[in-house]
């Protein structure tokens, strides 16, 4: 700082101090220099004050404002996670009426080949006790009665090979003279192709039968049967447990047989039935 040496310099500040009786008194003689420096400090620390205070409040101000914005988002959140919830609850609604009407697909399919008592699946028949757990209890032992059930049911192909004859009416193989009635699919092979069983059961009868040559009856249970004509080796006896996929034979020309094939028959309570019906499941 400049000083002027003729003025501020020489220039002197006298401070009473007097009590409040105006019994003592006391004073200072100090440079007005120092005066004046003690007043701009003090402004200073004033103007410094009041703008600590301003962005006190400021920041009181904005902490406020944010506080109610945390508040009406968590408002928003809570209500979009609910709306979430419901869509979830919709998209699950859906998906258990997609199984619903599957299993109602299947107890039909099963029903229309006479292999499964129809029921409605429809849920729960008493609808007051719809809990979830009893929807989902309702559907797993559904479930669990089709999947036992249909173990049982001959599906899909013993053999593999080009369709030879077909169930229904035909000419006589051997005379082309006369129409006689086929009661199973003739399915081509060469001897020694293996011949796999369609669905768990016992086997019945591993023997030579006539017209059937080497065959192989085997009961699934609920009225089923699926016989394996014209084989030219057993794989298993009289009664064994079987299950779908077991080798039980081999393909062969024995009895009534014009060449190697796999004459296969279905039998419900002791009526023969089309087994194209069993071979998918997808018509
Ligand atoms: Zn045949």
């Amino acid at each position: 700082m400049q000083f002027n040496p003729g003025t501020m310099k020489d220039r002197f500040t006298t401070i009473f101090i007097v009590s409040n009786d105006n019994r003592d008194t006391d004073f200072y003689t100090v440079h007005t220099k120092h005066v004046e420096r003690f007043r701009k400090y003090i402004t200073a620390a004033a103007a410094s004050l009041t703008a600590i205070l301003l962005t006190c409040l400021i920041l009181f101000i904005l902490i406020a404002t944010a506080r109610n914005e945390i508040g009406s988002l968590n408002q928003k959140i809570y209500t979009l996670k609910n709306d979430l919830k419901l869509l979830d609850s919709l998209e699950i609604k859906k998906k258990v009426e997609n199984i619903e009407n599957n299993i109602n697909d299947i107890n039909k399919y099963l029903y229309e080949r006479g292999v499964f008592k129809y029921e409605n699946a429809g849920g729960p028949a008493d609808q007051s006790a719809n809990t979830d757990a009893n929807i989902y209890g309702f559907y797993q032992d559904k479930t669990d009665l089709i999947l036992k059930s249909i173990k049982n049911v001959p599906i899909g192909f013993p053999h593999t090979g080009e369709f030879k004859s077909y169930f229904g009416y035909r000419a006589n193989p051997f005379s082309g003279r006369g129409s006689e009635f086929h009661k199973g699919l003739d399915i081509k092979g060469n001897v020694g192709d293996p011949v796999k069983c369609t669905a768990s059961g016992i086997v019945e009868k591993a023997e030579y039968d006539g017209g059937y040559g080497k065959c192989i009856v085997i009961n699934h249970g609920n009225g089923l049967k699926s016989v394996f004509g014209h084989l030219s080796e057993f794989k298993v006896n009289q009664g064994d447990k079987v299950n779908a996929g077991d080798l039980i034979g081999l393909v062969g020309s024995t009895g009534r047989s014009t060449g190697p094939h796999l004459h296969y028959e279905i039998r419900y309570r002791e009526e023969s039935i089309d087994p194209q019906y069993f071979l998918n499941l997808k018509n």
